[in-house]
């Protein structure tokens, strides 16, 4: 589904773009249907790609990229990342696939490193078979529970390798490796992206799917009562989804991203606690916010330096985080009326 939010934020994204860079280049966007893959997936259709859209539905949904299936320059292939059995080349490649929600990767750990391992390997074969100019969405959650804030690139991180995370946190650490190994063995064009807590339209609220600012949302709206983990003075920084696939665009265009790693995400460090209840404040809710136990190795406080992104990118986002909860909750109210 295309509704005029996620319109506005394309045509936002859009706005100051290279569009020649893009158009009539074979782009692979693994992961694809997920919520940041079908923002892809509908930039480069509208901007004259050819798109190739990969995706095992494992926590996506088709109704994010239906309208895109009768397009001509869009293709949808059901398959499972780490079994690619393409035999096409491609231009640029943005290997996006992964669980990425806490309480659902935790449910399926073996899966989630075999995806960011595996599947990274096979999506790295397929670059080196096309030359392919190559982006890794990677995440904060490399640092772990890092101990330097705002945390740098140059963190080595503070990570448990035997935890509850760490299916999530090493398989993005080794796919990083993995990335730059190939970069130093193969010369491979290779750009890493590590994305910060993003959220917007289109990112799931239901089940273990949900992270904690959708749910917060699916709460407030529903008068369920909000479930804050511990007591809500851990950090997070939200970053808009607009922003976050601007940068992430910034990072596979720009020749002075070539082998280097990028935090994308919005500095503006929120406590939980203070997070539902600007929820609450904005949907006008008579929900009540609960206490629930603190999961193990949950990161105390999370916010990105992005001075590199900004020098070396040019990038940095412009959506306040009430801006963005604004228009994300005027989306989920739309998306609840469809039902
Ligand atoms: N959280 C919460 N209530 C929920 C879900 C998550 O308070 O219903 C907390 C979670 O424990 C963490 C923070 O909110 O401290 C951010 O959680 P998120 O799901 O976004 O994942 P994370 O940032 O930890 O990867």
């Amino acid at each position: 589904m295309i509704d005029p939010i996620i319109s506005e934020d394309i045509k936002d994204i859009s706005d100051n773009l290279d569009i020649p860079f893009f158009k009539d280049k074979e782009i692979l966007i693994t992961g694809g249907a997920g919520f940041l893959g079908s923002y892809l997936c509908d930039l480069f259709v509208s901007l004259g790609s050819y798109v190739s859209c990969l995706d095992n539905f494992s926590t996506s949904t088709l109704e994010n990229i239906d309208h895109l299936t009768k397009m001509k320059n869009f293709r949808l292939l059901r398959e499972d990342v780490s079994k690619i059995a393409i035999k096409e080349t491609f231009n640029y490649i943005f290997h996006l696939s992964s669980r990425a929600s806490p309480e659902d990767y935790q449910l399926h750990p073996v899966e989630t490193l075999i995806t960011n391992s595996v599947g990274s390997n096979e999506t790295l074969k397929l670059a080196v078979k096309g030359n392919s100019r190559i982006l890794f969405a990677s995440s904060s959650e490399i640092y772990g529970d890092p101990q330097a804030i705002p945390t740098s690139e140059d963190y080595w991180g503070n990570v448990n390798p035997v935890g509850v995370r760490s299916c999530y946190d090493e398989g993005k650490r080794f796919g990083e490796a993995l990335f730059m190994a190939y970069r130093r063995q193969y010369g491979l064009d290779i750009r890493i992206t590590r994305i910060h807590n993003t959220y917007g339209p289109r990112i799931r609220s239901d089940g273990n799917y949900a992270r904690a600012l959708p749910r917060f949302i699916d709460q407030a709206l529903k008068g369920e009562d909000i479930t804050v983990y511990g007591d809500g003075s851990q950090t997070r920084s939200f970053c808009y989804v607009s922003d976050t696939i601007r940068g992430i665009i910034a990072a596979i265009y720009n020749d002075r991203a070539e082998g280097e790693v990028f935090n994308i995400g919005n500095p503006y460090e929120i406590s939980i606690l203070g997070l539902a209840e600007k929820i609450k404040e904005l949907t006008h809710s008579t929900s009540k916010i609960v206490f629930r136990p603190l999961p193990e190795d949950d990161p105390k406080r999370r916010s990105p330096s992005i001075l590199k992104a900004k020098k070396r990118l040019n990038w940095q986002p412009k959506i306040s985080l009430e801006d963005g909860l604004k228009r994300t909750i005027k989306w989920f109210k739309i998306a609840n009326q469809n039902l």
